[in-house]
């Protein structure tokens, strides 16, 4: 995480009045919104991009020879640079946009995967991983017969390096892994794994799904072969995301869709390829969302991601003190330390099942996940079938987690008078 600004706080009741959604009223109260890790709310900033594409200049890109199709065109690739800047790409043409984090890895996974995995090869994964991250692998394995390993976890959440370096040594061709997990928050030392993979001759994809949002990404410091990560968690559209890879992996991988604006030349029984990116860019994209992406992305650099890390630990220093100190017998997973998780605070109530609490937090307008989170095989590890989770965003306060103890109080309340 390089430090480029000076560090300054982020005053989040300010940064608040940029998101409609605090305007709206949930019976006489604004939403205390503690979901952000299943997604973000969206700044005006990005619904007034996504809007003044669809209201001003509407048209197909890389195809229209006149105004509108030119403004569209520079506005889509305009983004694709601003999302290269801002994950520090060595260039624009190591971005290829895609719907979400669950569509970059299912790409990785059947273009280069089908190309470089053979029957035997191992593919190192991790308990932690969101499904995203496991079932585009189970279906490589299955088409392949590659074999899955994965590096386990301790009881906070920390994956076993020592188990790791074992894996390494069985020369596997791809370790995949979060940088930061969405169940847990715990932050993985992606740098360290990525050069430990590399001197093991394996390539490394990293799902930065909840990396992004939170901290600052440097793909050139992670030095890892593949990331992904989802626009609408980092503030923008549902239907963004990117994949970046290094160009010369990029042009050695084969096509992932077939259409319009993948090809180069077409004939009726063969076709060549575009250029990277847009070799794996089939059809039509969804040319708003990019654009809002491009949009938030610029609205997060302009607040600084070194302000919104030191923020979001602020809140989850504040979390895992106030919370076991105000709501008996909580149980908290993860990491004890605010300074080895990403905004995201998991726990359990003794009284009540996850989605009773979710939902008897709902009247009282906080919203927060209740289940498995998509990582089923992490709550079997934790003993759990579902947790609750609060996570945040740039426009979370103390205020919103004092609603939240206050809430889950009332629901110790309501249990006990049950009981
Ligand atoms: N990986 C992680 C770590 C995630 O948290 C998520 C979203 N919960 C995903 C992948 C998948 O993201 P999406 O559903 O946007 O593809």
């Amino acid at each position: 995480m390089g430090s480029m600004t000076a560090l300054r706080p982020l005053d989040p009741v300010a940064l608040r009045r940029d998101f409609p959604l605090f305007e709206r009223d949930f019976g006489g109260r604004t939403l205390a919104y503690l979901d952000s890790a299943a997604t973000s709310l969206k700044p005006r900033a990005v619904i007034e991009a996504v809007d003044g594409y669809n209201a001003r200049y509407t048209a197909n890109v890389h195809r229209g020879i006149y105004t509108t199709g030119e403004e569209a065109t520079a506005a889509y690739e305009g983004a694709r640079e601003k999302v290269a800047r801002f994950l520090n790409a060595a260039e624009s043409a190591e971005i290829v946009f895609v719907r979400n984090a669950t569509e970059a890895i299912n790409l990785v996974a059947a273009t280069w995967g089908q190309v470089n995995v053979r029957a035997g090869d191992r593919i190192v994964l991790t308990e932690l991983e969101h499904h995203a991250n496991l079932i585009p692998w189970q279906l490589l394995a299955q088409r392949t017969g590659a074999v899955l390993e994965f590096i386990p976890i301790d009881d906070e959440g920390r994956l076993d390096q020592a188990a790791y370096a074992a894996l390494l040594a069985t020369a596997p061709r791809l370790v995949a892994f979060t940088a930061v997990s969405n169940a847990l928050g715990t932050i993985d030392p992606v740098r360290e794994m990525t050069a430990a993979a590399h001197a093991a001759g394996a390539l490394v994809l990293v799902d930065a799904a909840q990396a992004v949002p939170h901290a600052f990404v440097d793909v050139q410091a992670w030095g890892a072969d593949f990331v992904v990560f989802s626009g609408h968690k980092v503030l923008g559209p549902t239907g963004s995301g990117a994949l970046w890879a290094r160009r010369a992996l990029l042009e050695a991988m084969p096509p992932f869709m077939g259409g319009g604006e993948m090809i180069r030349e077409v004939r009726l029984r063969s076709a060549t390829w575009n250029d990277v990116p847009w070799k794996f860019e089939a059809g039509t994209p969804d040319v708003a969302a990019a654009i809002g992406l491009g949009a938030a992305v610029d609205y997060l650099a302009a607040i600084g991601m070194e302000n919104v890390r030191e923020h979001e630990r602020g809140l989850t220093r504040y979390a895992l003190e106030l919370l076991p100190r105000e709501v008996p017998g909580i149980r908290l997973f993860g990491p004890r330390s605010a300074d080895e998780r990403a905004g995201i605070v998991t726990f359990t109530l003794p009284e009540a099942h996850p989605h009773d609490v979710a939902t008897l937090l709902d009247r009282d307008a906080i919203a927060i996940r209740a289940g498995h989170h998509c990582t089923q095989p992490l709550h079997e590890r934790l003993g759990e079938p579902a947790t609750a989770r609060a996570s945040f965003n740039v426009y979370s306060t103390t205020e919103d987690l004092d609603r939240l103890a206050a809430g889950l109080r009332s629901v110790q309340r309501v249990f006990a008078r049950s009981a």
